[in-house]
């Protein structure tokens, strides 16, 4: 039993002295070296594959990863990928993870079509200007203007008018009244179509001087006071909307007063049942105006011709009239 107890003994010994080497490493590691050395094998080892696997972290990103390969191809093509970036962005990266780099590029050529597609905007292809559908044949212009020397209009034609902004606004072939009747001023002149001019001139000879002649004293018509002539703008008053006013045409006149030899001046305004000539002389002239011009709006019409007569001459359908 001793044989045996000495080589247990001695088993148990070696066995615990390895047990102690091994245990010792823990408390004193630092101090003895063969610890030292197995750290510094596990160190050298550990480097190594930190390093591979950083390279293959490096090469499988750009390989395996799909979401990545198209930010490096938008590297490679710089110019194209940048100038698309909010529409194509989304299209191009479902399309990236079938085909690797080949459907990429295919996308980013699609792109640039795309702007190039984007000057197309077709403009504005509406029909000709209005200035120019109201633009007078040579026969219907020499025509105005053969009345207008009857009537003893001073005008002069001048160059055509139009608006940069707003191709409809303007006259093709303007005149420029500085006396519709001879002695009969429009202050200051206006440029207005001949046909505005010749339906004023009308107007003016048969109807408003001579009734001009039954108010009291009878005054002597030396003149028109004006509103708006031409000017490009919309519409105003009850059919204010988007759409261009006949002043913006040279087709409508806006007087605010007939003025007199004697320095004195009837201005529009409100006069109904004020019971007296001066009312019978507006309603008289600005009845009579509609048989002249399509239409005629003034106090009573809607506010904003409370203190004018607006007179145009706009066509309409089947010649109606619009005399307010
Ligand atoms: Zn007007």
């Amino acid at each position: 039993m001793t044989g045996r107890a000495a080589g247990a003994g001695l088993a148990l010994a070696l066995m615990a002295g390895m047990a102690v080497a091994q245990a010792v490493p823990d408390p004193g590691g630092a101090e003895r070296p063969p610890e030292k050395p197995v750290q510094a094998e596990a160190v050298q080892p550990a480097p190594a594959p930190p390093e591979k696997p950083a390279e293959a972290a490096e090469q499988p990103a750009d390989d395996a990863v799909d979401a990545t390969p198209p930010l490096a191809r938008p590297d490679s093509t710089p110019a194209e990928p940048s100038a698309d970036s909010s529409e194509a962005e989304a299209e191009p990266e479902p399309e990236t993870g079938n085909p690797g780099s080949d459907a990429q590029k295919p996308v980013g050529r699609l792109i640039p079509p795309e702007e190039t597609a984007a000057p197309e905007p077709p403009a504005e292809p509406k029909g000709p200007p209005v200035r120019e559908t109201l633009r007078e044949s040579d026969f219907d212009y020499a025509a105005c203007l053969l009345a207008l020397h009857d009537l003893g209009t001073v005008y002069e034609e001048i160059a055509e008018i139009s608006q940069p902004d707003q191709r409809d606004c303007g006259i093709a072939r303007p005149v420029r009244v500085t006396a519709i009747l001879p002695g009969i001023a429009l202050q200051g002149g206006a440029a207005m179509r001949c046909d505005t001019a010749r339906s004023l001139g009308f107007w003016m000879r048969d109807f408003v001087r001579p009734a001009v002649a039954r108010l009291p004293d009878a005054p002597r018509l030396s003149g028109l006071q004006l509103g708006t002539t031409y000017d490009c703008r919309g519409r105003v008053g009850d059919e204010a909307e988007a759409k261009l006013s006949e002043h913006a045409f040279g087709n409508a006149i806006d007087i605010s007063a007939f003025t007199f030899h004697d320095g004195s001046s009837l201005p529009v305004e409100p006069r109904q049942d004020s019971g007296d000539l001066v009312e019978s002389f507006q309603r008289a002239v600005r009845g009579a105006a509609c048989l002249e011009f399509t239409t005629v709006l003034g106090p009573g019409s809607n506010a904003s011709h409370n203190d004018h007569l607006h007179l145009d001459i706009a066509a309409r359908n089947g010649g109606w009239r619009l005399c307010q």
